[in-house]
């Protein structure tokens, strides 16, 4: 096992691999910009080291600079988290390269899942349903014709994409122009590069996505799916485990195609494949091959610790259970807490002045703000996870609501009072809601 792994993150997920590192007798070393130097991932960790100035590209992203780090502490292997670099298989094979191990899955398969042509087509291959679409990148000449065989509305995608950006709607074929140069525009903006695709743009889908965990002995378990219907912007707001929408023979089914193609293709570490779920029907959008931010309502669920089982795999150990010893207890629902306004979600860095979080059974929060903290402009939003367990999800939104109302974040604008109304929304209450959900809400209810 490692003695000392480097943690080339920040906020809650640095604080969130520390305890795991503290949990399993490992020395821990934080990296961090100057303007995260009094965070509390860099007090918890046993060392620190500072990468750079505030903006990201400078420090939580400059590679030259961590593997120093790595070096200068002697740290043996790095975990990489969510964001930043946890997808850049660039990076995953420079640190092998600098004989430091990365705590997450082989480069080849970053790499093929980072391109969401390659993705799509690598899945395909191994048994996994797609939606249906373009099945590669399409010429303004060409997205006419693939449209008219897809058959309208089709969704315009960036192959490079994430995050939901340079993703656009066209209704007909009068929309098509617009949505393509839009499209065009916002990947290139954001990504450096203007080639998109097209799919079938499901209309009342559900987000649904499967963990998987696979050792370097080529084991291969699924830990069941999470619902991430509830989304803004095509980014996450909600997230529950199981899914409403979901029986066990269709877990167990989903289940079994997942793990079988992953086997296939030799993955290795955690991952996700995430889904689109319409009457009864799956259909892959695309893969992470990280840890996600969603995760702990899974581990609410099974009582794993997902960020544990990468480091075991990393060090070359084997999964300790088999797909047999998977089981799902009772139902969990995360909360993104954003230090955003809950109405226009317009950013609120500033200084928390109260922080109290809540407790109790099933009740986990992870964060890495205290009060008298200044957050800061530089990254995102994201400032805590209120992660609530139940029997059943009942329980579990009763629980969820008593937790809301005990969790005070002063001095900045949260998200709280968003999830605070939603508790008391029917469709929330019976889990019947799809992607499309939240956006409606709060368009027809400007106030809230
Ligand atoms: P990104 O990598 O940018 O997050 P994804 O492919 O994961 O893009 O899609 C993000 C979200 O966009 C999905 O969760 C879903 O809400 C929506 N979406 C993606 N593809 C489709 C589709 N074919 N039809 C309808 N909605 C879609």
């Amino acid at each position: 096992m490692f003695e000392k792994i480097l943690i080339a993150n920040r906020g809650e997920i640095a604080l969130r691999i520390n305890r795991a590192c503290k949990e399993m007798g490992i020395a821990t070393v934080a990296i961090h910009s100057t303007a995260d130097a009094d965070a509390m991932h860099v007090r918890l960790a046993d060392e620190s080291v500072c990468v750079g100035p505030p903006p990201a590209s400078q420090s939580y992203l400059n590679i030259p600079q961590i593997v120093a780090a790595c070096e200068i502490t002697g740290a043996e292997a790095i975990h990489p988290g969510y964001g930043f670099l946890s997808e850049n298989a660039r990076f995953a094979e420079i640190v092998q390269e600098h004989g430091i191990t990365f705590i997450g899955p082989k480069p080849e398969h970053i790499r093929m899942m980072g391109d969401k042509i390659t993705a799509i087509q690598a899945v395909k291959d191994v048994g996994i349903p797609t939606v249906p679409g373009s099945g590669g990148a399409v010429t303004d000449a060409d997205a006419e014709r693939v449209a008219g065989e897809i058959g309208y509305p089709v969704l315009i995608k960036a192959t490079a994409g994430g995050g939901g950006r340079g993703m656009k709607v066209a209704l007909s074929a009068a929309d098509l122009p617009l949505a393509l140069s839009t499209a065009r525009a916002e990947a290139k903006a954001a990504f450096g590069n203007d080639q998109v695709y097209m799919e079938k743009y499901l209309q009342r889908p559900r987000h649904i996505e499967l963990q998987v965990l696979a050792d370097s002995q080529g084991k291969v378990i699924h830990l069941g799916e999470r619902d991430c219907s509830l989304q803004r912007r095509h980014q996450k707001v909600w997230e529950e485990a199981g899914s409403p929408a979901l029986n066990a023979e269709q877990r167990e089914d989903i289940g079994g195609v997942v793990t079988r193609a992953l086997t296939k293709l030799g993955y290795l570490g955690a991952g996700t494949i995430e889904f689109l779920f319409e009457e009864g029907r799956f259909y892959f959008i695309e893969m992470n091959t990280r840890l996600q931010v969603e995760h702990p309502v899974t581990e609410a669920i099974t009582g794993l610790d997902i960020v544990r089982e990468q480091i075991r795999i990393a060090a070359g150990g084997s999964l300790e259970i088999d797909q047999k010893d998977v089981s799902f207890s009772g139902h969990a629902i995360e909360c993104r807490i954003n230090a955003e306004n809950p109405f226009t979600f317009q950013p609120s860095p500033g200084t928390v002045t109260q922080f109290h979080t809540p407790g109790g059974l099933g009740v986990r929060f992870d964060s890495a703000i205290y009060a008298g903290y200044r957050i800061p402009p530089y990254y995102d939003s994201l400032i805590g996870k209120l992660v609530v367990h139940g029997k059943n999800r009942n329980e579990c939104l009763m629980r969820l609501r008593r937790a809301l109302d005990e969790l005070v974040v002063g001095g900045i604008d949260t998200t709280i009072p968003l999830f605070q109304k939603l508790m008391h929304e029917p469709d929330i209450l019976n889990g019947e809601y799809n992607i499309h959900w939240l956006e409606r809400y709060l368009a027809g209810r400007p106030d809230l």
